[in-house]
């Protein structure tokens, strides 16, 4: 394809996502087909010369989009949102245009400089703390991950590097090492400690030095019994031990930790021997939306020298909007937050913000150099690279940039509160026929339901009757045991109507069933 090729066919492309778009409606949200359905309309081997464009895309229809999932159809209730808007799929027009990798300042100055920018506008219309702020005069900072999944993993790997640290600067850390014989193989050669690592130049091995796994044997993590999966999956990959804390009732009905169980906890652990190091926080859990409350934990940390970290993956947009700042209040105490700006703020996947109020230091944990990465402003400038796992990074920024520029984040929150108020009328309509009733409070674009009188089977029954029934689609959790529905409010097409389409055929599955 030349130039001229990619001109023709890309305007054509653009009219497809467009018809894609504008047709929806017409579709159902999830596909007709069962695993394997690939096997028959696309051939075992590549093809040996190539094929006409045109062929390629009128197969889109048939293989792609009859496969998928339509997770912007009105009627798709499921998961959390995935955001979307055109503004930002030209964004990834242009950063698939430009194809460059901006791992250091210069290896793409506006991609750093564009990111460090455009996050300080976050920032400042998410009233988060100041010194957020790349242009803040502290260590402060705010990078664009991929996925809320990664922070986490970043963050209980700078939690557990800062932990290291600060007990290898102990006087008493030497004396530790050579009595419980933990870390021996290091023993007299932490004097040549240089950056991150430990050279050992007689055999050529290289020790971590912030990663020492010697020192973070008995580290122990915790989080709500709540939180995602991803955090269970970060613990598991940086090889710490994980505690999950009972969340009860109570800020706004809904599961959260106390900071008596916190506390608790920790006192319990350091009696056992454990060093607890960081206290994960969810605001807006996965289940039932419900919120670790950040200015009632975090003070804990502050007091129990834990690192906190703050996922706020799908609700951490609402705060864009006055009414929803409860979700960010305790900012001061957060070492580092993360929301995805691909969940509820209307731009495409991937865009997932993490503020550090100290990414200054936590970037030496993260920091490997290599000849080939250096350059003349590198003790000045922003390198990203030291902040992440991958050394590639995309310009992500370019979405953010697009977004707020041409769309204005008065739309955003309009779509916010729209999503709000939808899920509350839904919150009421599901009550209507007197067969169902709340698990928690509606909370945000999220209601959790069940029906009354019922065991766990019954509700799945009704679950998984609705889904085969494609009409909607929405997805189950369960809390301490028990199965409830979950509806949100997910497409920016849903409407009113929508929702009450959405009610009517929950009950009339109900009453076929029950
Ligand atoms: N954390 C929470 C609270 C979530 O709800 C989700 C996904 O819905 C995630 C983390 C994972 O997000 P990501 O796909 O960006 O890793």
């Amino acid at each position: 394809m030349d130039s001229e090729k990619f001109r023709e066919e890309g305007k054509k492309m653009i009219d497809f996502v467009a018809d894609y778009w504008d047709g929806i409606r017409d579709r159902k949200p999830l596909p007709a087909i069962k695993p394997g359905y690939i096997n028959e309309l696309v051939p075992a081997q590549a093809p040996s010369s190539p094929e006409d464009w045109s062929k390629i895309f009128d197969d889109i229809e048939n293989v792609v989009l009859n496969g998928a999932t339509h997770w912007h159809h009105p009627h798709f209730f499921a998961y959390f949102p995935t955001g979307l808007s055109y503004q930002s799929i030209m964004a990834d027009i242009l950063s698939g245009g430009i194809a460059g990798i901006g791992f250091t300042w210069k290896s793409c100055p506006s991609m750093t400089e564009l990111e460090m920018s455009s996050l300080d506008w976050v920032v400042d219309l998410m009233g988060l703390p100041e010194h957020f702020k790349n242009s803040h005069d502290g260590p402060g900072c705010g990078i664009i991950q991929s996925t809320a999944s990664d922070s986490t993993m970043i963050a209980i790997m700078a939690a557990r590097a800062s932990h290291v640290e600060r007990i290898k600067s102990e006087p008493t850390f030497m004396k530790w090492v050579s009595e419980t014989g933990v870390g021996k193989t290091l023993k007299g050669i932490f004097d040549r400690v240089k950056v991150n690592k430990i050279d050992d130049e007689a055999s050529g091995i290289i020790a971590p030095y912030f990663h020492d796994p010697a020192v973070f044997e008995r580290f122990v993590m915790y989080c709500s019994d709540q939180a995602h999966s991803s955090v269970e999956k970060g613990a598991m990959l940086s090889a710490v031990r994980l505690r999950k804390l009972k969340a009860t009732r109570g800020f706004l009905g809904n599961y959260g930790v106390t900071k008596e169980t916190l506390q608790n906890a920790i006192k319990e652990d350091r009696a056992r021997g454990y060093i607890p190091f960081i206290f994960l926080a969810t605001v807006g859990t996965t289940c039932s939306c419900g919120v670790d409350q950040i200015d009632e934990l975090g003070p804990v940390c502050v007091e129990e020298g834990l690192y906190l970290h703050v996922d706020a993956a799908y609700a951490g947009t609402f705060a864009l909007c006055d009414e929803f700042k409860y979700l960010t209040r305790g900012m001061e105490y957060v070492d580092s937050f993360n929301f995805n700006l691909h969940k509820a703020g209307m731009i495409n996947f991937d865009c997932s913000p993490m503020f550090f109020k100290n990414g200054t230091h936590v970037s030496r944990y993260f920091n490997v150099d290599a000849i080939y990465l250096a350059h003349e402003y590198q003790s000045t400038a922003a390198d990203y690279r030291h902040l992440q796992v991958a050394l590639g990074r995309r310009f992500r920024s370019l979405k953010i940039w697009f977004v707020l520029r041409n769309m204005g984040v008065d739309k955003i929150r309009e779509y916010l509160r729209r999503t709000e108020l939808l899920a509350a009328e839904f919150a009421k309509l599901i009550l209507e026929n007197g067969k169902f009733e709340h698990f928690v409070p509606q909370h945000l674009g999220l209601t959790c339901f069940r029906l009354k009188n019922s065991t766990n089977a019954d509700n799945e029954k009704l679950c998984n009757a609705i889904n085969d029934d494609r009409r909607i689609h929405l997805v189950p959790s369960t809390v301490h045991g028990t199965y409830f529905l979950r509806m949100v409010v997910c497409s920016q097409l849903t409407t009113l109507d929508d929702v009450i389409y959405g009610r009517d055929v929950i009950f009339e599955i109900a009453d076929r069933l029950f």
